[in-house]
């Protein structure tokens, strides 16, 4: 392609990009929001929270390894002989 072929295609790829698309009926053009950032995850348990982070999903919330499905984890026993 010539230097002078590739100019002449890049001005009409510039000129389609500036038309304005056509309205199609049925379909709205409106402003989307982007994403808002949102704060991290952190654990629910107690209260104050325990706020710890990462956390998983459980059906009752966000909690830490530490209070797994937001129960305290279990005390280490004492080792019996
Ligand atoms: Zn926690």
């Amino acid at each position: 392609m010539t230097t002078t072929a590739r100019r002449a295609a890049l001005d009409r790829l510039a000129r389609q990009l500036d038309t304005p698309t056509p309205s199609v009926p049925g379909q709205l053009a409106m402003q989307i929001k982007a994403a808002e950032d949102k704060p991290p995850k952190v654990c629910e348990y107690g209260n104050p929270r325990c706020g710890a982070v990462p956390v998983r999903h459980y059906i009752g919330g966000f909690f830490c390894a530490d209070h797994p499905a937001g129960r305290p984890a279990p005390r280490p026993t004492t080792e019996q002989e």
